[in-house]
């Protein structure tokens, strides 16, 4: 009897897989025991040794066996269950947030216990939060595992170990199944060297006994890298795709007001950049044409996007269509509006806003103005494209996205915008540049203009790194700088995420700055502030009379002070390579030399200190991106990666950057040559992604 394909097997059909269980499968777009196989890990632990526990240093992923010598539960900021244990070289705390009754008998003191996890500084000094663990009855009593352990993506009420334990099942289905589906062609896959599509599947579950670590975090797995290959191939041709269709659309053909753009370009205190005017007119021939142009504006921070923003927004209004321009967060929708309105209002356009919070009577009279056509230009957040938001006619999109937005996404609110079958434009602006391994898989779909100049007149910025030990000289600095007559900018950052707590800090810190500090004016700016404080404190610094501004994260869009020239960011070492690069670009825009400094905490681990390295000696934002990239690199994970705008389940853009190019070749012969495998190849590695995605 031959055994069914496997993409006809139920998960049902697995022990212990019933039908809750499976529902939660479905969650992670996990169907049949096929796409179980797919769902591979992101990451790996090394289970294969026991450490011994006096010999455990912070930040190491280490697996612990002993006794349990106490545990109880204590009461502090947060409640918590807190469990010491012992081994011949040492004791260590484990502490638990989320437990239950029957957690805590089984922690019970006398009990052998083996357990992984991350080794922290906490109350207690060493300690390890939610480790996975087990009780044991003696310490042979469970074998240690032989070969890596595999992590893959779960969701609430689906362990690891339930995953590994369907997966193996999954994995002897296969030995006794026909091999899972290879779609590729066999002479591609041979002229690639690349791996077959079973064995990489076995080879990533279960990594060869002995296998170190280096091994699957280097992409040197063979099965790593057909896989990776066969995802960014996927990847690359739905966006393929997606621009066919694109090309097939009608999309409003814009012709410009030449008057309008001329009295907008007359009120600048400035006169464009030969870059900036290369770019508009790529767009304004595509905003000519009749299909609709999808366009990636690329420049580093300063180089002068919003203004071609304008000018593009101008074109489509001036031909009597509207425009709706979107921001990843309110912050930097408000920096649009405050800018938009500033060049727009003077021309009898309207500006509106909406967001989130914009509620009542205040939001109907927006959506009142703009399904009838007064409102012109609608600036906001994702809130633009909530359904009940109707647009009279909407012609041009433009998104701010800050590597927030994915090819899905864009796919969606082009659908949302789309009238009928007409399309409109879009521009995407992206705040930090993007490296080109990384645009050449994440925009494939996009044509893309770069600004590859800046504003004349700025001096490159001096940047030191400076440890936190000498803080009081670098208060000193900022006292000479203001007494001459200078800004300056300091930026607090937390590790924590919370919005709340970052604005504690920054508020605790602008205290004692303004102690150590008396005769210097110093101001304070953070997210949870009113809009109105907000834009009171900006002035106030704007015509210098806060000298010192204390600010968190939130100064990293769109703010403009040349006479700023010294900007202290605490805690570098936190922040990613783009946002320094950001945070650093709002000084050096006048014409005195200015200066950053990197105020790091000791001590500072190796790659921090190559990280912020690379902030020192270039001023490059897309250097700074492909080293940023290449340093994140052969990823401390493998798997799911944030590059920020895709996430993939396999490939590493970094580490699978020599692939890319064999990529678009093969995407081409596909589209060519087998038209019928696009779809099955998409449908395995971005599955209902592509049509759910939310926007
Ligand atoms: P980006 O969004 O690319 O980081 P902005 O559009 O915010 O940059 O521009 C940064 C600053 O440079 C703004 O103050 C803007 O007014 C100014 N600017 C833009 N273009 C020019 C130009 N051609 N000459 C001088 N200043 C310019
Ligand atoms: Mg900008």
């Amino acid at each position: 009897m031959t055994s069914p394909a496997l993409d006809q097997i139920s998960l049902t059909e697995l022990k212990g897989i019933g039908p809750a269980l499976e529902k939660k499968f479905h969650q992670l777009s996990v169907y049949n025991v096929q796409d179980l196989l797919f769902h591979l890990p992101f990451r790996y632990e090394d289970r294969t040794k026991v450490h011994p526990i006096g010999k455990v240093s912070v930040g190491d992923h280490v697996q612990l066996q002993g006794e349990i010598v106490s545990c109880n539960i204590q009461f502090g900021r947060r409640r918590s269950l807190h469990c010491v244990v012992q081994d011949e070289s040492g004791f260590i705390s484990l502490r638990f947030f989320h437990f239950s009754a029957v957690q805590k008998q089984s922690l019970a003191v006398g009990n052998l216990i083996r357990c992984y996890g991350e080794a922290r500084r906490g109350r207690t000094g060493m300690e390890i939060y939610h480790p996975e663990y087990k009780v044991l009855k003696d310490f042979d009593s469970i074998p240690i595992e032989d070969s890596l352990t595999p992590i893959y993506p779960a969701t609430e009420g689906l362990q690891q170990a339930r995953l590994r334990n369907v997966i193996s099942q999954a994995l002897v289905l296969m030995e006794k199944s026909p091999d899972v589906q290879d779609h590729l062609p066999p002479e591609l896959v041979k002229k690639l060297g690349l791996e077959g599509l079973t064995e990489a599947i076995r080879l990533l579950h279960k990594p060869p006994i002995d296998a170190p670590l280096s091994w699957v975090n280097a992409g040197i797995n063979p099965g790593q890298k057909r896989l990776a290959f066969e995802e960014l191939l996927a990847h690359r041709l739905c966006m393929r795709r997606l621009r066919n269709d694109s090309n097939q659309q009608k999309a409003p053909q814009l012709q410009a007001d030449d008057s309008l753009l001329s009295q907008y370009l007359k009120a600048l205190p400035f006169t464009l950049t030969n870059a900036q005017q290369l770019a508009y007119q790529e767009i304004a021939k595509d905003l000519n044409g009749v299909c609709p142009m999808l366009r990636l504006l690329q420049g580093d921070v300063g180089s002068g996007k919003t203004v071609v923003a304008g000018l593009t927004a101008l074109h489509a209004i001036g031909s009597g269509y509207q425009v709706a321009l979107m921001a990843p967060t309110e912050i930097l929708a408000e920096q649009h509006l405050f800018n938009f309105q500033q060049w727009f209002e003077p021309l009898g356009i309207n500006v509106g806003w909406l967001s989130g919070k914009t509620k009542g009577a205040i939001r109907s009279q927006q959506l009142q103005d703009l399904v009838a056509g007064k409102c012109q230009l609608l600036i906001g957040t994702h809130a633009l494209f909530q359904e009940d938001v109707e647009y009279q006619q909407l012609g041009l999109i433009i998104i701010d996205e800050q590597h927030r937005f994915g090819v899905h996404q864009r796919l969606a609110l082009r659908d949302k915008a789309s009238a009928g079958s007409i399309n409109p434009h879009q521009l995407v602006m992206t705040a930090t540049p993007i490296p080109r391994t990384l645009a050449m898989s994440a925009y494939a779909d996009l044509d893309s203009s770069i600004i590859d100049e800046l504003p004349p007149g700025r001096t490159p910025v001096n940047t030191a790194i400076i440890s936190s030990d000498r803080r009081s000289d670098v208060i000193d600095r900022i006292e000479s700088a203001c007494r001459e007559g200078n800004q300056a900018y300091w930026v607090c950052t937390l590790i924590d995420e919370s919005e709340a707590l970052q604005c504690e800090a920054a508020e605790v810190t602008a205290e004692k700055l303004s102690t150590q500090l008396p005769h210097i004016e110093v101001g304070l700016i953070h997210g949870r502030m009113k809009p109105k404080q907000k834009v009171e404190v900006m002035a106030g610094f704007k015509v210098g009379q806060i000298q010192l501004l204390v600010a968190t994260t939130v100064i990293e869009v769109g703010v403009d002070v040349p006479n700023a020239s010294l900007m202290v960011i605490e805690n570098p070492e936190r922040l990613g390579l783009a946002q320094l690069h950001q945070l650093r670009g709002r000084i050096g825009r006048g014409n005195i030399q200015s200066h950053c400094i990197l105020l790091y905490q000791t001590p500072l681990s190796d790659m921090a200190k190559q990280r912020l390295t690379v902030m020192r000696d270039s001023t490059d934002g897309f250097y700074i991106a492909e080293k940023d990239l290449e340093l994140r690199g052969p990823g401390q994970v493998l798997g799911t990666q944030q590059t920020g705008m895709m996430t993939f389940r396999v490939a590493d853009i970094a580490r699978d950057a020599p692939l890319l190019e064999t990529v678009k070749e093969a995407s081409e012969i596909i589209l060519q040559n087998h038209d019928d495998i696009v779809e099955p190849l998409i449908r395995r590695w971005l599955g209902e992604r592509e049509h759910y995605a939310n926007v």
